[in-house]
């Protein structure tokens, strides 16, 4: 008996779910042709045992409040890929800022309390951040780091300002998270499209920003995202299976990424490609 329940001990350890509440980009898109994905702008929760990892804190985050109430959860990791609006305006809306009992790690590449000193003040918004009743621990975001037992990878993305990409590993899951990358970038590419190859290589689950049509990218290169095609491309090289598109475009409603969606399915029999929806969960 004993020896069973340490192999279910051990199983349990190497799980992560993966669920997603905002997956639109640029800004949040709510109305009944964007009702089935969601109109919500980023963020993505990581659960594994009792370690909560919230990625960016987008309007989606809004809605996280109440896994970390009903789990009743005391410490929380917040990880921002980086600060453009549609990855942090939700942010002060996200209830467990305001419990005193609630211990919260954010983590950014550079100046994290500052940032969001200046998001959170008069006129901007009536809370001030400083004096926030949660107790905040400010982190910057290394290239390897670890939250709990999750190692977590980054690579820099080819965006304006800058972004991170992130892999997150446990046991034998992988999960790779890359938002607001131009994997082609034409101009101030930080990182090539064989390194993003070699980083999402042995990804149980592959999701990147996949805003623009083949069309629509002629007009927006340089802006830092990528193309539908560009993402399949790579995680194909990489010989990733699983794969979801995100950060959807403001105006891509529902029935044209279905067809989106529909048309891999044909075309890549032999991967699992999805579009990210909110609400939709993934155990790894
Ligand atoms: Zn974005
Ligand atoms: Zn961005």
């Amino acid at each position: 008996m004993k020896k069973y329940i340490r192999i279910i001990k051990i199983l349990r350890r190497e799980w992560m779910v993966i669920k997603f509440w905002g997956v639109r980009g640029s800004v949040p898109s709510p109305g009944k042709e964007t009702s089935y994905f969601g109109g919500n702008t980023t963020c993505v929760t990581v659960e594994s045992d009792s370690t909560l990892i919230i990625i960016d804190g987008g309007t989606g985050i809004r809605n996280v409040s109440s896994v970390v109430e009903k789990n009743s959860l005391k410490n929380i990791h917040i990880i921002l890929t980086h600060y453009h609006w549609d990855h942090l305006q939700g942010l002060p809306f996200f209830l467990p800022l305001f419990n005193p009992s609630i211990n919260i790690d954010i983590y950014g590449k550079r100046n994290v309390s500052k940032v969001l000193s200046t998001q959170m003040k008069q006129p901007f918004f009536p809370a001030d951040y400083k004096n926030l009743p949660s107790k905040i621990n400010h982190k910057k975001i290394k290239p390897f780091f670890n939250i709990g037992d999750i190692s977590v990878e980054t690579i820099e993305n080819n965006h304006p300002s800058g972004c991170v990409g992130l892999k997150l590993i446990k046991g034998n899951k992988c999960f790779t998270f890359i938002t607001d990358n131009e994997i082609n970038a034409h101009s101030n590419q930080v990182t090539t499209q064989d390194q993003f190859v070699d980083f999402i290589r042995g990804s149980s689950l592959f999701v990147h920003d996949a805003q623009y049509t083949d069309e629509e990218i002629k007009k927006k290169r340089g802006w830092g995202h990528s193309t539908y095609n560009e993402v399949v491309a790579i995680a194909e090289k990489a010989n990733c299976k699983n794969v979801v598109f995100t950060h959807h475009d403001p105006m891509r409603w529902d029935n044209a990424l279905k067809e989106i969606i529909s048309s891999y399915s044909k075309s890549k029999p032999n991967m699992h490609i999805k579009a990210a929806k909110e609400g939709m969960s993934i155990k790894l």
